[in-house]
């Protein structure tokens, strides 16, 4: 009998669902809408309804789902399966969503952080596999990260580690939202690089970009992209620092970790190339010359599906183990094996002839 997980990414606009199987084979995603005025009830309402579509879509018996694994912003305290607040949505203030997921549902639940999940996405199915240590940054809004070392994820001693994306690259710089200063959240985010731009035009600084604002009425870090492709100063200036401190960071992290793999994410990353050349560029200048750069910095090939396929890998991490085969099965299993082992040793034997 084929087993699966579910796997929940809870976004501040969507909220994705999707299934994993024993062997680490996602299934199609979808989504939802994520509820901002129905308080946390409709939120949980909404995560259970997916849930099910899921499970029906995919015509699942209670039996075959091992347990639900949920991608959530925080912060968290990840032991106790508790929501501490999220910024996005009012009204979740120490919210027990692994237990009321779990007692809703009659299926056991695991929650992490959302980065930290998406970064699990791509260790167990995407740009990190079969690498033991990598790191994610998840460029979008912010810059969420996550760190896998030797294949499980590092939360730290009070579960708010593995935030590089508040790593402090520019002492006394831009202010952040956490409260810091200098962050490189608050130099390389997909927000941060739009809204550069806008702050920079109205110093005066002309740019082929006020027309798109003033046609659109917003800027998005795909139309500071284009600028700077068609060739407009002020954006390739704003999108090369961007790169250059994620570039700064990337050295940061190779010091204190040395990962095999750095995994670049988020809508930013969309960009492909058009951002990993600078940053590859930047990293290699930057980088210690005691020994050559050895960290691969690659784009995230799972893209806005990392962290729902991460949040059922968690679940497996989980439950995986606990979960029993049925004495029928094994009994299959041990069948196919012996006759397997004697059809290797037949052939071997013919061989030798
Ligand atoms: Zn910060």
């Amino acid at each position: 009998m084929a087993r699966y997980c579910i796997g929940i990414d809870l976004g501040g606009t969507f909220i994705k669902f999707g299934l994993l199987d024993r062997d680490f084979q996602p299934s199609p995603t979808f989504q939802l809408p994520t509820p901002l005025d129905w308080g946390v009830d409709g939120l949980i309402q909404q995560m259970v309804a997916g849930a099910h579509r899921l499970i029906d879509a995919n015509n699942l018996k209670a039996d075959e789902v091992v347990g639900i694994g949920i991608g959530t912003p925080g912060p968290l305290s990840i032991t106790e399966g508790v929501i501490k607040s999220l910024p996005n949505i009012p009204g979740m203030e120490n919210v027990p969503l692994r237990d009321l997921i779990a007692e809703n549902m009659g299926i056991q639940t695991a929650i992490e952080n959302d980065a930290n999940a998406a970064a699990f996405g791509e260790y167990i199915c995407g740009a990190g596999r079969n690498e033991g240590d990598m790191v994610m940054l998840t460029l979008g809004t912010g810059v969420g990260s996550g760190i896998i070392q030797d294949g499980r994820i590092l939360h730290g001693a009070n579960e708010i580690g593995a935030e590089i994306g508040h790593m402090i690259i520019h002492p006394g710089g831009e202010e952040c939202n956490c409260g810091q200063k200098g962050c490189l959240e608050a130099y390389c985010s997909a927000t941060y690089i739009s809204e550069r731009c806008k702050r920079l035009m109205a110093q005066g600084r002309p740019s082929s970009l006020g027309k798109v604002l003033e046609a659109k009425g917003k800027l998005s870090s795909r139309d500071v992209n284009n600028a700077r492709k068609a060739g407009d100063a002020l954006a390739a200036e704003v999108w090369e620092q961007a790169a250059y401190y994620l570039a700064i960071g990337c050295v940061n992290i190779c010091r204190i970790l040395d990962p095999d793999r750095i995994i670049i994410g988020g809508g930013l990353a969309s960009a492909g190339n058009d951002l990993l050349e600078p940053i590859v560029r930047h990293f290699r200048t930057l980088h210690w010359k005691l020994t050559e750069p050895q960290t691969e910095i690659m784009i995230g090939y799972l893209a806005g599906d990392a962290g729902v396929i991460g949040a059922a890998g968690v679940a497996w991490t989980a439950f995986g183990q606990t979960e029993q085969e049925s004495p029928a099965e094994e009994q299959a299993e041990e069948d196919q094996q012996a006759q397997q082992g004697n059809q290797d040793q037949q052939e071997a034997w013919w061989e030798k002839k």
